[in-house]
């Protein structure tokens, strides 16, 4: 497996696990704010898999989890035997997807080897491609949500709330996509990478976490589970 970063301890990306979190490179979509766009270049560092996994059989009982982050995770055709591999050591395993690969994660169901999904959801259906690029569709993302709900594992679904995205387009998002389990909004923060045509865009001030409440109280009636 590639690995393209690694934070040793995390308190904040795993519910109710202190946890690593492991950031594979590459990535089938485009966003304009992505935070790891050195991911999605050629530059990025590879790190050695057997020092993670000497990392985690030392760090057995201090951590309880093991972030797969990207980039999307689901590209990489070693995904299944690697997220084995971890669940060997003894840890749970949380697997952060844009949703693109619906099949890829009914395998890993099957597979019963993935503790915690979190999916982002991005914009409203017809705004997709302009906010994530040419590969992107929101109904395959939304296929990846139905199937976690049939299967009954733990998931969220995550939006971060960039500065052009309305009221209007978060209803619709919230309209569109089946009731969650929980659904997480999150403050949009500039990227330091991006791409020069993306300058104006990125630019934008962000929403005061005040003004992300609100818009969260907008929802609810629609998608009772959100939260900021
Ligand atoms: S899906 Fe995630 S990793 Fe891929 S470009 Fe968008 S923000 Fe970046």
């Amino acid at each position: 497996m590639v690995i393209a970063g690694f934070v040793k301890n995390s308190l904040v990306d795993f519910p109710g696990c202190i946890s690593s979190v492991l950031f594979l490179p590459g990535c089938n979509f485009n966003c304009f704010y992505c935070h790891n766009r050195q991911l999605l270049q050629d530059n990025y560092e590879n790190i050695d898999t057997q020092t993670i996994f000497d990392f985690l059989q030392k760090r057995k009982g201090m951590i309880d989890g093991v972030v797969i982050s990207g980039g999307e995770p689901t590209l990489h055709e070693d995904l299944l035997t690697f997220i084995k591999q971890i669940k060997n050591i003894g840890y749970k395993v949380k697997l952060d997807t844009n949703g693109s690969s619906p099949d890829i994660i009914k395998q890993i169901l099957q597979e019963e080897i993935c503790d915690y999904y979190a999916v982002d959801y991005k914009a409203p259906k017809d705004k997709y491609k302009d906010i994530c690029g040419k590969n992107a569709n929101a109904d395959d993302t939304l296929k990846t949500i139905s199937v976690l709900i049939k299967s009954g594992v733990d998931f969220e679904v995550r939006t971060t709330v960039f500065p052009h995205l309305t009221k209007e387009d978060l209803m619709n998002m919230a309209t569109e996509l089946p009731l969650l389990p929980r659904y997480v909004l999150n403050r949009y923060k500039k990227p330091a990478l991006y791409m020069p045509q993306d300058k104006t865009l990125i630019e934008h001030h962000p929403y005061t976490q005040k003004e992300l409440t609100k818009l969260a109280e907008s929802i609810r009636a629609i998608q009772p589970n959100v939260t900021t």
